[in-house]
């Protein structure tokens, strides 16, 4: 089945926001066989969402939009729907309800003017939206069908999963056919040498097809199975996934949507150790990256964002002749700094960063971008130098990264 998706805002047009409801709308629609043929965005004028809309329907006789459904903006979105649709906006008495208990709840009278929000196209079906006041609504008439969802993202993907889909395959639009991908994350390795590594897979896996995907966190191997019967793509997706997996080995740290710090506290958790970081260029996103990981706490003591080098001296035992021999960036002040963070802390696992994330501060011979990274894990410890590209949000984000894949590979015995 294909339909049509109109997300409706002035402020996505203005660039103020991003289109995050279209990259939700396309991928699980997607991987549900339903194909997003043409993908509108529009300001919230009402005469501009009429048009839009129409136009879209003359063409696919489905449409999905986003936004405007709200109190905030005039309930434009159902006036324009209703009117493509020849109907009049009525009272709904369900909506009325549920907009007066939430007042309620709040002890507050609902003021006269929020009935305009119960009002529905004539003959519509409400979706209700536990997440928000404006319920999603559905439009159908002469085999035509406009789907209003609200522009809040995590309501628009709670209606989609919620109301949307399974009405969708009742009526046959999913038709067991679909698109699926999984994820193979790895680290340390360059894409290039990846692609070598993993060598000429594409015509195994056919019909399957395979998409290198870096960022700063590593390169992602995307597999995708298009248009196949479900039971057909997870065979398959589950052969290349492991193909992908043994090919890549040990650079591998997770699937889907893994993050290595994760995977790092999975490992220290398994062994009862515990972790400390002190960082200098990375200025709290290691400890950042760690403590946005649920139940961290039972494995991360906490770190020191050892900036200036007095704080590396007093707080990290980092000694004076060392910072003015070899500079605070340098393999011997990340070493000193690690163990002083394994030592002042009392863990066994520790990790240091100390480089010149830039703009300004590089020289010739340490560039901006330069990083010296270090993990302990007991009584050893693992130092390697980097010169990351990118800027300075980049270096950063990088260094996180890969100080942490210094300890997945020290804790793993794999070569780094
Ligand atoms: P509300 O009931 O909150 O008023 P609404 O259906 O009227 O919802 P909007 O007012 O258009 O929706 O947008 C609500 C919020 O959702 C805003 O913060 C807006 O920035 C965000 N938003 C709207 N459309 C999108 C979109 N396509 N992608 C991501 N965010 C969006
Ligand atoms: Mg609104």
């Amino acid at each position: 089945m294909k339909l049509e998706v109109v997300t409706i805002g002035t402020e996505l047009l203005l660039g103020q926001i991003l289109d995050t409801n279209a990259v939700d709308l396309g991928r699980e629609l997607a991987a549900a066989g339903v194909e997003i043929v043409r993908r509108t965005s529009v300001a919230d004028r009402p005469e501009m969402i009429r048009a839009v809309v129409a136009e879209a329907l003359d063409r696919t006789g489905f449409v999905i939009t986003t936004g405007g459904l709200g109190p905030t903006r005039d309930d434009m979105t159902k006036k324009e729907v209703a009117a493509i649709f020849n109907k009049p906006l009525v009272l709904n008495a369900v909506v009325l309800q549920s907009l007066e208990e939430r007042f309620r709840r709040l002890g507050r009278t609902m003021p006269a003017v929020n009935r305009t929000q119960a009002e529905v196209p004539a003959g519509a079906t409400v979706l209700p939206n536990p997440r928000g006041t404006a319920p999603g609504l559905w439009v159908e008439a002469d085999g035509r069908v406009v789907v209003m969802l609200p522009g809040v993202p995590s309501e628009m993907r709670g209606l989609l999963a919620e109301e949307v889909f399974p009405r969708l395959v009742v009526r046959g639009g999913t038709a067991g056919i679909v698109v699926r991908s999984r994820t193979i994350r790895t680290t340390g390795i360059a894409e290039s040498a990846l692609a070598e590594r993993v060598g000429e897979i594409e015509d195994e896996i056919a019909p399957l097809t395979l998409a290198y995907l870096p960022s700063v966190d590593g390169v992602d191997l995307r597999v995708t199975a298009w248009r196949l019967r479900e039971a057909d793509a997870e065979r398959r997706l589950g052969t290349a996934a492991a193909q992908l997996r043994e090919r890549a080995g040990e650079h591998v740290y997770g699937e889907e949507k893994t993050d290595l710090a994760a995977a790092i506290l999975d490992l220290l958790r398994a062994r009862t150790v515990r972790l400390a970081v002190a960082e200098s260029c990375t200025g709290g996103l290691l400890g950042a990256r760690i403590t946005a990981v649920p139940g961290s706490s039972d494995v991360f003591v906490g770190g020191v964002v050892a900036y200036d080098d007095k704080v590396k001296r007093e707080l990290l035992g980092v000694s004076q002749t060392l910072l003015e021999r070899h500079g605070a960036v340098s393999e011997e002040v990340v070493s000193a700094m690690v163990a002083g963070a394994q030592q002042r802390f009392g863990v066994d696992a520790a990790l240091a960063v100390t480089g010149i994330a830039g703009p300004g501060g590089g020289t010739k011979e340490k560039p901006v971008g330069t990083v010296w990274l270090a993990a302990r894990s007991g009584q050893e410890t693992r130092v390697v130098k980097r010169v990351f590209p990118g800027d300075r949000a980049e270096v950063r984000a990088r260094s996180a990264q890969a100080v942490l894949d210094l300890l997945r590979r020290l804790i793993g015995k794999i070569s780094s």
